[in-house]
């Protein structure tokens, strides 16, 4: 297949994705799109029992890979002014996955056409990436199981069209989720001395929370507790019965993590108990941080380089991302590219440029060939 034409092609794949966007674990006419597209080239679907996502793949033998790509969208009411906006009221395409699917379609054409590649590369469509659970549900399936390296990508809208961006190392943050109920005794508001007033503790909650990076945690550490949602009572003159406080823990150490999530639970029920109340404390586990392989991290800028893509050095963020799953058993790296300067991810105005499709689809033909002769010359060694 022609270059361009294939470039054209993957262009009308992104159009259709970015016109039918469907939410996490719902990618159904999504995941039937993807395999037709997939068909029309030849290119194999492993039968996993999953209702949506699929992992295809290209080439045989050993060595193997995988390029992951994620295909669901968001709950937001698009406000991009695109001419191929979406077509379903309040589903919008704003993290970029419907780039990301279609850049990892031409990854597949591209290489599918290349007799030359000496391995299999596994090519991940995943689903429900904003809700967590997606990358969990392709490992359970075990079809990752031989994959020697893993490279996942992103589109990024702090960087001109065709930067390459990653970092050896953490590359985004774990993030934890929790609630807190805070149970205490309702009164008129002029009998306080009758109540176990709920106000007062999230009040005294809400600023202990911010010791737990003040005072126990190593400063040289990145930590965040956030408390994002507080919210107690219905009227003036009424002591409510309870009141809830959310947030999220960030972190990068798994020690840090684990310490964060104890503190904030004792705080809460200790801090409720001194004010006659009691304290319900639901922590919801999130994605681990992402952590870079220094090695592979390294192939991306080469290929970059020889591909005369700018390379820039990830910035720090505590953003979540379930790459990390991967990256627990399988070495690898996390990469984003740059889709063009604009508003960010998750904000209805998002627009990936789709001229950024050529330069992802040669970039990441491009990685998976050279990784896989990286490997290639490892195992002959
Ligand atoms: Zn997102
Ligand atoms: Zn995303």
């Amino acid at each position: 297949m022609e270059h361009r034409e294939l470039i054209e092609e993957v262009k009308g794949h992104f159009y259709w994705l970015h016109r039918h966007p469907e939410l996490s674990g719902e990618e159904f006419g999504t995941t039937e799109y993807l395999k037709k597209a997939l068909a029309a080239h030849n290119i194999p679907v492993y039968p996993l029992p999953l209702s949506t996502g699929l992992v295809a793949y290209v080439g045989q033998g050993n060595p193997v890979i995988a390029f992951r790509c994620d295909i669901d969208a968001l709950p937001i009411q698009e406000e991009s002014g695109l001419d191929y906006s979406s077509e379903y009221p309040g589903r919008m395409h704003a993290c970029g996955h419907d780039f990301h699917a279609a850049a990892l379609l031409g990854i597949a054409m591209a290489l599918q056409n290349d007799n030359s590649l000496s391995g299999t590369v596994k090519l991940i469509f995943q689903p429900a990436e904003e809700t967590l659970g997606g990358a969990r549900r392709i490992l359970e399936t075990g079809v990752l199981d031989e994959v020697q390296v893993i490279y996942g990508l992103h589109c990024c809208a702090a960087y001109p069209v065709g930067t390459v961006i990653s970092r050896p190392g953490f590359m985004n943050g774990a993030v934890d989720e929790f609630r807190i109920d805070f149970l205490g005794r309702g009164a008129h508001a002029c009998r306080p001395h009758t109540a176990a007033d709920p106000v007062i503790m999230i009040g005294n909650f809400v600023q202990a929370a911010q010791t737990i990076v003040s005072r126990n945690v190593n400063p040289f550490h990145p930590l965040l507790v956030g408390i994002s949602h507080i919210e107690a009572g219905t009227a003036k003159n009424i002591i409510p019965e309870k009141g809830v406080a959310e947030g999220t823990i960030r972190s990068l150490y798994p020690e840090d993590r684990k310490l964060a999530k104890e503190r904030l639970g004792s705080l809460a029920r200790s801090i409720a108990e001194s004010f006659g109340g009691s304290a319900d404390v639901h922590i919801t586990d999130g994605s681990p941080a992402t952590n870079n392989t220094p090695e592979w991290v390294s192939l991306v800028e080469q290929v970059a380089r020889k591909l005369g893509m700018p390379f820039v050095s990830a910035p720090d963020s505590l953003s979540g991302e379930d790459f990390a799953f991967y990256q627990q058993k399988i070495p690898g790296a996390f990469i984003q590219i740059g889709t063009g300067i604009g508003p960010m991810m998750h904000n209805p105005a998002f627009r990936a440029n789709p001229d950024a499709l050529e330069p992802a689809v040669q970039f990441g033909a491009r990685l998976v060939r050279e990784a896989l002769e990286k490997l290639k010359n490892v195992e002959s060694c």
